[in-house]
């Protein structure tokens, strides 16, 4: 599905591709056309160079994440690029990973195209939270174990507090809902610490899927009381998801019984 902004469209065009999680295989085929068609791609970091690889060869690529330079390009400045690039009638495709809705800013970057009368075009990503599980055969809303998924951001804006953990454990144990983190592994302890705390159940199934899709992933299964030990000890880092709930229990083969599941069909 793509999102088309009303605002009238300048000399040249922009649109936000979603890259999806890592596997070119997973790219829509607006994706590959949008690409394909590019004069001018700013690339984020977890895009791999095989989907850059569709690009043309005359097409200037730039890429705007940690690779590019030391840190990653302040989010004004890639702002401020496909801006002038559009003005000057480039056809310009930023490629973002996985969904480009999904904690990528995309939303900022619509805004401020907008803002400069510049309309924007969205194709859809497959977002890594949901590519991660299915790589382990987890359907992530499978119905004997959960009614409902969160995504949800382990890592909050510069200046707020983040989510709220315990009301999010007690949301999830009480309504049997899937916990899906993004960028959660830096704060790891922390998160296990207060979903304890709000009442999820300490032998609550939990996996981490690291570069899900790509050739190097990883994965470790545990519980939720040995999440942050199991990162330390099976090494795992960034780009991760971690999924945490019942749905996952097959996976870990956790035969300890379970609290009554009056939600079985
Ligand atoms: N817009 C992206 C998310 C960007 S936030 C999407 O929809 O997927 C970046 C976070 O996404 C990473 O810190 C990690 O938590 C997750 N992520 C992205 N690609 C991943 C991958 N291939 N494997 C595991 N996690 C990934």
């Amino acid at each position: 599905m793509t999102a088309h902004t009303a605002l009238s469209s300048s000399l040249g065009t922009c649109t936000l591709v979603g890259a999806g999680p890592g596997d070119p295989e997973l790219l829509t085929l607006k994706a590959v056309k949008a690409i394909q068609q590019a004069t001018l791609l700013l690339v984020d970091d977890l895009v791999s160079d095989d989907i850059v690889g569709f690009a043309p060869a005359a097409a200037r690529v730039v890429y705007v994440g940690k690779r590019g330079g030391c840190t990653s390009t302040p989010q004004a400045f890639i702002e401020k690029l496909m801006i002038e690039a559009v003005q000057q009638g480039e056809r310009v495709v930023r490629l973002k990973g996985g969904d480009p809705f999904v904690f990528g800013r995309g939303g900022e970057e619509v805004e401020h195209l907008n803002a400069a009368g510049i309309a924007v075009q969205v194709v859809n990503g497959i977002t890594a939270g949901l590519a991660a599980v299915t790589t382990l055969g987890v359907p992530l809303t499978h119905r004997a174990h959960a009614h409902g998924v969160v995504f949800v951001t382990g890592h909050a804006k510069p200046g707020s507090s983040g989510p709220d953990w315990r009301t999010l454990a007690a949301t999830c144990q009480a309504a049997h809902l899937t916990l899906v983190i993004y960028m959660g592994i830096s704060s790891a302890a922390h998160i296990q610490t207060e979903l304890l705390a709000g009442g999820l159940r300490a032998d609550t199934p939990v996996a981490i899927i690291q570069h899900a899709t790509l050739a190097q992933q990883r994965h470790a299964a545990c519980t939720l009381s040995h999440l942050h030990e199991t990162l330390s000890s099976e090494q795992l880092g960034s780009p991760s998801i971690i999924v945490i709930g019942n749905v996952m229990r097959a996976l870990l083969a956790l035969d300890t019984p379970t609290a009554a599941q009056p939600w079985v069909a």
